[in-house]
């Protein structure tokens, strides 16, 4: 990283150049109103405050609202998904998720980080091996704290872990982390000719390891060669969203340091969030990395995929439809947010579900709205982050499904929780679990 020339986020220095490039994004907004229609959190609150153009006003006197109540203005900023709803239909093409990661990044820089995010994004995700040792021995442990919720589900509680958890209901941990299981890969070419970086994200690698097992089978099934680094970390989105751009951009450059080992075509992971904050996000801060880096990111941009995105489009495997059996599972699809709207992936996981005769896809209502999670937002608006996801579960049970699949892990997660919440019998897969499910074993 080149730290001669840029400014260390929140130096005065930092903070006048953010506003300025904030008062920049902010005059295009001309106030129509129309992102209310589309955004969850004011489906929920009813507050103008909450959606995009109650926050641009607050966004335009941010120096000053800042200064006299910065704990405020840090709520009413986080009081969002980030889920892109409002950027995708907003007729003057507001850049607006660009203006919430900076204002976030200009609170966070005035008010300083807490010691519980600062512990955990400078000391925890920046070392995988700290990291999976925590996870391996979380998932040691974890048995008398869980009590089994909803086995279809695949979920538990945790009354014991109340205080952390609230009610919800969660997966349990893998006994390893697929990237301990696993360790470096390095996979030569096969039949397809093409190599890619295996990225699986934290959430494929620690909790969904199952997951990253599915997506390693199928890109062997294909003939694809894999580099995965055994020192690649967390993508840096939960670091940006809470406006630590600092930690955002150490965890970049450990991740271009780690793929610059070898050449590969094309880097392709599991998680909708970390395709779109590798495409969206990291190109944000081109200013602040050194030539190569800036070379580096330019490259990552046209080369990263969605995992179904990279079999259907890059790969160019031919997903027939397939008449479903008679007695073939009902199975709808949640468009995850960072899947459809930032990567622009829906026809994709579909293609693949339509192609396998053991399914039958049937379309809820709705299926591209937001299903509630956001990242961090659920974590401290999990009451909203509920009622958002309510729909959700309740557009799913319209149709009556056997399972939902979806191609996010952060969406796994939620919709896990508010159908086992429900109490209803309704799997909750990735599709590359249930494509992954019909190919031939092989020694991985
Ligand atoms: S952000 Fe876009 S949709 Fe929302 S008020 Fe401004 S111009 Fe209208
Ligand atoms: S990003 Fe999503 S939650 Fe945030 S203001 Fe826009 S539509 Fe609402």
């Amino acid at each position: 990283m080149s730290e001669n020339v840029a400014p260390q986020p929140g130096s005065f220095q930092e903070l006048a150049q953010l506003l300025m490039s904030l008062d920049n994004l902010l005059v295009s907004c001309m106030r129509c109103g129309l992102c209310q229609a589309v955004c969850p959190v004011y489906g929920s609150t009813f507050r103008e405050a909450d959606v995009t153009r109650g926050k641009i006003a607050l966004l335009e006197n941010l120096a000053h609202e800042t200064i006299k109540d910065p704990k405020s203005v840090n709520d009413r900023l986080n009081r969002c998904l980030l889920c892109g709803s409002c950027e995708v239909n907003c007729p003057s093409g507001v850049n607006i998720l660009e203006i919430f990661i900076k204002a976030r990044s200009f609170v966070a820089g005035y008010l300083g980080l807490g010691l519980v995010k600062r512990l955990i994004f400078r000391h925890l995700l920046p070392h995988p091996r700290l990291f999976n040792l925590a996870t391996r021995i979380s998932g040691f442990f974890q048995k008398p704290f869980l009590k089994v919720a909803n086995p279809l589900v695949g979920t538990h509680r945790a009354p014991i872990l109340k205080m952390f958890l609230g009610d919800r209901h969660i997966p349990s941990l893998p006994k390893a982390s697929f990237s301990s299981k696993r360790g470096a890969l390095n996979i030569p070419a096969g039949s397809s000719g093409i190599k890619v970086a295996l990225f699986p994200g934290c959430v494929p690698d620690k909790l969904f390891a199952n997951l990253s097992e599915a997506t390693l089978k199928i890109l062997r099934y294909h003939g694809v060669g894999i580099f995965m680094p055994e020192n690649l970390v967390c993508c840096g989105i939960p670091s940006l969203a809470s406006g630590d751009s600092q930690g955002f951009l150490g965890l970049t450059s450990q991740n271009l340091k780690a793929l610059s080992k070898q050449p590969f075509d094309y880097l392709v992971t599991p998680c909708a969030t970390c395709a779109a904050n590798i495409k969206d996000n990291w190109p944000r801060f081109l200013d602040k990395y050194g030539e190569e880096e800036k070379k580096a990111v330019a490259a990552l941009v046209s080369k990263t995929m969605d995992i179904t995105q990279f079999l259907v489009s890059a790969l160019k495997v031919e997903f027939k439809p397939a008449e479903p059996k008679n007695d073939a599972k009902k199975v709808t699809f949640h468009d995850s947010c960072h899947l459809k709207k930032s990567l622009g992936v829906a026809a994709q996981p579909r293609a693949i579900i339509q192609s396998l005769p053991d399914y039958r896809l049937v379309e809820m209502p709705e299926a591209d709205r937001c299903c509630g999670n956001g990242g961090s937002f659920t974590l401290f608006h999990y009451d909203i982050s509920k009622d958002i996801g309510q729909r959700k579960r309740n557009n799913i049970v319209s149709v009556k499904p056997d399972l939902v699949v979806t191609g996010c892990p952060a969406c796994l997660m939620q919709l896990m929780d508010l159908l086992s919440q429900n109490n209803d019998q309704i799997a909750v897969k990735h599709v590359v679990e249930i494509y992954a499910d019909t190919l031939p074993d092989q020694a991985a």
